[in-house]
């Protein structure tokens, strides 16, 4: 009898450890151990988002090693962790990667940390794009989960789409081919990326034709992200937003705290001491308008803004020897 009893109880107890094993897989308690670890020191370098939609990462000069060059067009997407989310999208872009047709619908995809909400001083409305991380316009890459992220409107329009433009205007005009990288950085579990590590570097040429390494902010002027789930509110910041948008720097007056006024206005800053500048963001100099320096340099380094000569110096541009702006 008793013989008997301790058979019964070792099988129980197999029986709650194989069903505790299993549920912990399952839930993801297990295989989270192997997730991809991201690099908290992009976070670091690029720091607090000031108002600019991206930062500069090792003073702009990308860091592919020797065998990561690519001769050969091709693309290689990460595959997702055990939260669902994107890592690393790489690809070497050429005339004979990008698309002819329009793309098609891609709302099927819902990245981690998708919602929908929505904020009428957003264009178009919603908070939240899928935002591509090797764009369709360079390589046509559609409805594939391992390419799409959770962005808000301001990274994808402001941060990220002036860099892959730039890449394919320098690849129709050249017929070179430009290795093209581009990283989620997610902190610890969260599901919505703080931003997009963006390297471009031009393989014919030695990156002597294009060559970038930035970071774009994940976030959205006005609305107050929770990064964890990508729930989000108003914010409540109440200082002055001076924000760089489509090639100028635009001044918001202080958020309404009420949301049913929350339209943000744009309005230019025109103070006395402003007037427009052209920035290189290439070299970090900026001159004026016309300077002949200007015209030897790549169009879509050139950024025209409308702002006081002390702010571009507080934001790290140099003025240039030539026209002394
Ligand atoms: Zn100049």
């Amino acid at each position: 009898m008793k013989k008997k009893h301790w058979k019964r109880h070792i099988l129980i107890i197999i029986a709650i450890l194989v069903l505790m094993g299993y549920v912990a897989v399952k839930t993801g308690l297990i295989s989270r151990v192997t997730d991809i670890e991201y690099d908290p020191e992009i976070l670091e370098e690029a720091g607090e988002w000031k108002g600019f939609p991206f930062a500069y990462i090792n003073d702009n000069v990308p860091e592919f090693g020797d065998d990561e060059i690519w001769t050969s067009p091709q693309e290689s997407l990460e595959p997702l962790d055990s939260y669902g989310r994107c890592g690393t999208a790489v690809a070497c872009v050429g005339r004979e990667t990008m698309p002819e047709g329009e793309r098609s619908s891609i709302s099927e995809i819902h990245p981690t940390g998708w919602k929908t909400d929505k904020y009428d001083f957003i264009q178009n409305g919603y908070l939240y794009n899928r935002c591509h991380l090797i764009g369709y316009q360079l390589t046509g890459d559609e409805a594939i989960d391992r390419n799409l992220i959770t962005g808000t409107s301001y990274m994808n329009r402001d941060g990220m789409i002036p860099f892959e433009n730039a890449v394919a205007i320098y690849v129709k005009e050249t017929g070179n081919h430009v290795m093209y990288r581009v990283t989620p950085v997610f902190r610890g579990s969260e599901l919505v990326a703080r931003g997009l590590h963006i390297e471009a570097l031009s393989v014919e040429d030695g990156g002597k034709g294009l060559a970038f390494n930035v970071f774009c902010y994940n976030v959205q002027p006005g609305v107050e992200i929770n990064y964890a789930n990508g729930k989000s509110k108003l914010s409540e910041d109440d200082t002055l937003l001076v924000l760089w948008q489509e090639g100028y720097l635009s001044v918001y007056p202080k958020l309404n705290q009420k949301a049913e006024n929350a339209s943000l206005k744009r309005v230019e800053a025109s103070p006395e001491d402003s007037q427009a500048y052209v920035i290189n963001i290439s070299s970090g100099k900026f001159h004026l308008e016309g300077c002949d320096s200007t015209k030897g340099a790549n169009p879509w380094n050139l950024k025209k803004t409308f702002t006081s000569r002390e702010d571009l110096i507080a934001r790290g541009y140099e003025p240039c020897g030539k026209c002394r702006p």
